[in-house]
């Protein structure tokens, strides 16, 4: 794996030595929000690295490590793009640290790995920054992408057993300001996904127990 230098950072492929730094860095109030992990930030950063499909670098400034950023492929049929996630030790915040790492993983996705599209949590670290990049539409981090896969192995409309090519649905739509979330995310076949978002079809029920009905169901929410 290569290094990739950018204006003031350099992103470098993480090794075992780091892990007592981005422990620290993780245990930071500011990056445990996002990025959770428990009373153990070692282990948490371990499985990090063991995160498969993932391609993770150590962030650099002056020498120091500040932070992680981490890439996979989105495959989905139509939607092939690059995902990214980054957090930054706190400390360094305000000095475009973010912005440089972000900037500068973008462009080794976009000439050497072809990608036209990529997105980033837009909750990430410098937010105006990644605007610049990425509309904020509908990145679904890898944690949570895994969590989905779990709960929903099959279409999560009741009676469909469809576990080919499933696509992940907010049910509050992002331009309705739904949220990428567990509880207002599922996994829905493309014929019910379609069904969905151009039929007008509802979504009843909580997470974890959904369903969707057409729009003349005689039982609605
Ligand atoms: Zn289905």
């Amino acid at each position: 794996m290569t290094i990739l230098q950018g204006e003031s950072v350099r992103l470098r492929p993480a090794t075992l030595d780091d892990v007592p730094e981005l422990a620290r860095v993780r245990a930071t109030p500011e990056v445990q929000r996002r990025w959770r992990g428990g009373d153990d930030m070692v282990a948490a950063v371990l499985e990090d690295f063991r995160e498969q499909d993932t391609t993770a670098y150590v962030i650099e400034l002056d020498g120091r490590v500040v932070g992680w950023i981490q890439w996979q492929a989105e495959e989905e049929p139509d939607y092939r793009h690059a995902s990214m996630d980054i957090y930054v030790d706190p400390a360094v915040h305000g000095r475009g640290v973010g912005t440089d790492a972000v900037r500068t993983l973008a462009r080794h996705l976009i000439d050497d790995h072809g990608y036209h599209r990529l997105t980033i949590d837009p909750a990430a670290d410098n937010a105006a920054a990644i605007r610049a990049y990425t509309k904020p539409t509908r990145t679904i981090p890898a944690k949570l992408r895994k969590a989905l896969e779990a709960r929903y192995p099959t279409c999560g409309v009741r009676g469909c057993a469809n576990d080919q090519f499933l696509e992940i649905d907010h049910v509050v739509p992002v331009a309705d300001r739904g949220c990428t979330e567990i509880g207002n995310v599922w996994r829905l076949c493309s014929h019910h996904h379609r069904l969905k978002t151009y039929g007008g079809w509802i979504v009843i029920g909580q997470n974890g127990d959904r369903d969707l009905v057409p729009p003349d169901d005689p039982d609605p929410p």
